[in-house]
């Protein structure tokens, strides 16, 4: 079956012709550093590793570029709250996210270029912009003329009204008409700035992805990704800065936006500090589990994070990794054809999930081994492309602990020494003292194995 998507410009889910079937392009809007990334921020960059994966499998090359917002005012503001130097706030806070993201079993794109470091190309786009006539200075700032642009709001549908209503509610000087956007602002004494023909300053953010991604994947290329809330204006304004610039049919041809992540049905968000970071909720569950949590909605719908998802996500990856317990995965075997057939209808993970529990109810009721593990295989091989179950069983249940291993061997050592001494009182106090400490121990024909429990 070809890959079909939903894309947010038509409205509708579409085949996925890439323009070259050779070389397939994305472009993800990346994080802006200055904190730690929220779980929210996490879903988006979940949603497009597992896109890429796939496009992985379906075609020969991919390249995945993804930005890092190093320049903005929020990130000025919070240099400035931390009394901090800029550079080190976006270098420490970029590496939080790095960290993040590999943790929750993301990939890293193949390209990650930073805005700081791309903006001669961003002040040849704005150049280039004035001389076609859809940007003007004024007073050291840059302005991008919407109405020089009559597509804009294609990609949103918003009213032309609604968004002139919204702009007008603080119209600055310098905006010929209130719904124009920054291209380029003034930068004070002592803000971080760059020389341009319109004097010390600053690029705006939408400028960043419209240079950012021309330079790394072409004029042209085939999907444009990020969150829902970033469609307006952010979106919007990379395809009239592109299109303005390069021509009517060049940029995105493919938009994908994943939903929101919420709590008690509201936005995760920093603003409204409902929020909850990746690196806080690493502290007391394992990645695999928030990658789970985040997959376990269709990525257009919203998503609420709640305790009773993440403990399903757990006790279904504890089943996973119980099924590819012990068995020989040495075999291998191709992804079973239903999450692959999941994947590629508009990546509908969750009934690729469905399909990793169907394989384990398959699994559990074969009749010998060699059966078994082929499941398993097929089972670990379906799980690559969500980017779950690569790890080594044992290391799943044992989890990344403090607790020391050695100990835990010499206490299992030691009951099974009462047990075939039938101190069966001994063996038990064994237990039960281990099961304090949260080690599970179970009793299998291969020995006795354990567990966090
Ligand atoms: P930011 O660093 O705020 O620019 O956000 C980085 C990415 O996270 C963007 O693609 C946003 O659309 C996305 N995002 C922010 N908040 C949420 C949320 N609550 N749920 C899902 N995605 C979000
Ligand atoms: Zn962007």
């Amino acid at each position: 079956m070809p890959l079909t998507v939903y894309n947010t410009l038509t409205r509708r889910k579409e085949p996925f012709v890439p323009l070259d079937p050779h070389h397939v392009r994305l472009y993800v809007c990346g994080p802006t550093v200055y904190d730690f990334a929220h779980i929210g921020n996490g879903r988006p960059y979940v949603i497009f590793d597992v896109l890429t994966r796939l496009l992985r499998h379906l075609y020969p090359k991919v390249t995945y570029a993804r930005n890092i917002t190093d320049i903005d005012d929020k990130i000025i503001v919070a240099a400035q709250k931390n009394k901090e130097e800029i550079f080190d706030l976006t270098r420490r806070t970029t590496d939080y996210f790095q960290e993040d993201m590999k943790a929750i079993g993301n990939s890293p794109p193949d390209i990650e270029p930073h805005a700081t470091t791309h903006v001669k190309e961003m002040v040849s786009m704005i150049a280039t912009l004035i001389e076609k006539e859809h940007a003007y200075e004024k007073d050291g700032h840059v302005l991008f003329s919407v109405r020089s642009f009559p597509s804009y709001g294609r990609l949103s549908r918003c009213q032309h009204d609604e968004m002139i209503a919204g702009a007008r509610v603080e119209v600055a000087p310098y905006k010929r008409d209130p719904e124009d956007f920054v291209l380029w602002k003034p930068s004070e004494k002592g803000v971080p700035g760059w020389k341009s023909p319109w004097g010390y300053g600053r690029p705006g953010w939408h400028i960043e992805c419209s240079a950012m991604s021309s330079k790394y994947l072409g004029e042209t290329f085939d999907i444009h990704g990020g969150g829902q809330d970033l469609i307006f204006p952010h979106h919007e304004n990379e395809i009239a800065q592109s299109q303005a610039c390069f021509g009517p049919k060049t940029f995105a041809r493919i938009w994908l936006h994943n939903g929101m992540l919420t709590v008690n049905g509201e936005k995760m968000s920093k603003s409204l500090g409902n929020f909850i970071t990746v690196h806080q909720l690493l502290e007391k569950l394992p990645g695999e589990v928030i990658r789970l949590v985040l997959l376990s909605a269709h990525y257009r719908q919203p998503l609420d994070w709640n305790e009773n998802t993440v403990f399903q996500c757990r006790q279904s990856l504890d089943r996973f990794y119980t099924a590819l317990r012990g068995r020989d995965l040495s075999e291998k075997q191709p992804a079973c054809e239903t999450v692959k057939v999941a994947l590629e209808d508009d990546l509908n993970t969750p009934l690729a999930i469905s399909a990793l529990h169907d394989l384990v109810t398959r699994l559990n009721k074969a009749r010998n081994e060699k059966e078994k593990n082929k499941l398993a295989s097929t089972l670990q091989a379906s799980g690559e492309w969500l980017g779950l179950l690569q790890q080594n069983p044992e290391r799943w249940f044992k989890g990344k602990t403090g607790i020391d291993e050695n100990k835990i061997m010499e206490l299992i050592e030691a009951r099974t020494q009462a047990r075939k001494e039938k101190n069966f009182l001994e063996a038990d106090s064994i237990r039960d003292e281990l099961l304090k400490t949260g080690v599970l121990l179970e009793d299998t024909p291969e020995g006795t194995l354990w567990r966090q429990q």
